[in-house]
């Protein structure tokens, strides 16, 4: 992995990252992870001063009351992003947006990098042409800061806005969703377990690779980046 076809430099030599929210449980998991991909990391955590001019792009797993900060420091100095953190409000994507679209490059945003998580998406909304009484129990480790999380609403806004959203915190959890569908006399259970953090891995290198693709302003879901 991250060799280069004849075998020289590694795939990304040379480009550089900064990670926002490097020493956190998925943080830590990336930035081992880009390093072998031969990307160069800059780490980024709360406080540190770090001039972006120079990356070719960030990317930020942080927590909701940081994010939109660390995206429109980026933005505003002309470098694209890879954002994972959830808890974005519509007006703060909308200023991302609009600010992304000014300066004339890509933010990409996912409520969730794992495959199987967005297969379960995918899955969810085509049984909800069949099956419309729904519910999503969403469940997380318990230090997780939003609720309900990015991938619940963003499921329920595929199957039907309004559709319930049950959250469950509790310590031995990674990330994990059942969304459950009830019809006379049957029921049907479409579930994703996120076992380890190196599910979200590919998805973010994926969105990497196809950043300059993207058109300037916010690209959200890796749904779009598949296919
Ligand atoms: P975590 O373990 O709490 O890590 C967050 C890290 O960000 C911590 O090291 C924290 O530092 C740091 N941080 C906070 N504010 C910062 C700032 N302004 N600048 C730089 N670093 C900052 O959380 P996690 O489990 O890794 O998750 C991070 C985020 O990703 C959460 O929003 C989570 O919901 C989301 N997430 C998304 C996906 C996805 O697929 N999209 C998957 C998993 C998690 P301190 O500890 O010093 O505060």
């Amino acid at each position: 992995m991250g060799q280069s076809a004849g075998g020289g430099l590694p795939r990304h030599a040379g480009m550089k990252i900064a990670l926002f929210g490097a020493e956190g449980k998925v943080g830590t998991v990336l930035a081992a992870a880009l390093a072998a991909e031969g990307y160069e990391v800059t780490p980024v955590e709360v406080g540190d001063e770090v001039p972006l001019a120079g990356h070719d792009a960030i990317v930020d797993f942080t927590q909701p009351d940081a994010v939109a900060g660390n995206v429109l420091a980026a933005v505003g100095q002309g470098v694209p992003a890879v954002v994972g953190t959830t808890g974005l409000q519509p007006d703060q994507l909308d200023q991302i947006d609009a600010a992304a679209k000014e300066r004339g490059v890509a933010v990409f945003v996912a409520p969730n990098f794992a495959i199987g998580a967005v297969l379960m998406m995918r899955f969810a909304a085509a049984a909800a042409r069949f099956m419309p009484r729904a519910e999503i129990i969403e469940l997380h480790h318990d230090t997780k800061l939003d609720a309900p999380s990015g991938t619940a609403k963003a499921t329920a806004g595929l199957i039907g806005e309004g559709t319930a959203i049950h959250s469950v915190r509790l310590p031995v959890l990674v990330e994990h969703q059942e969304v459950l569908f009830g019809a006379p006399g049957q029921t049907l259970s479409i579930r994703h377990d996120t076992m380890s953090r190196e599910a979200f891995v590919p998805g973010v290198l994926l969105a990497l690779a196809r950043l300059d693709t993207l058109p300037p302003g916010l690209t959200v879901g890796l749904d779009a980046l598949l296919d």
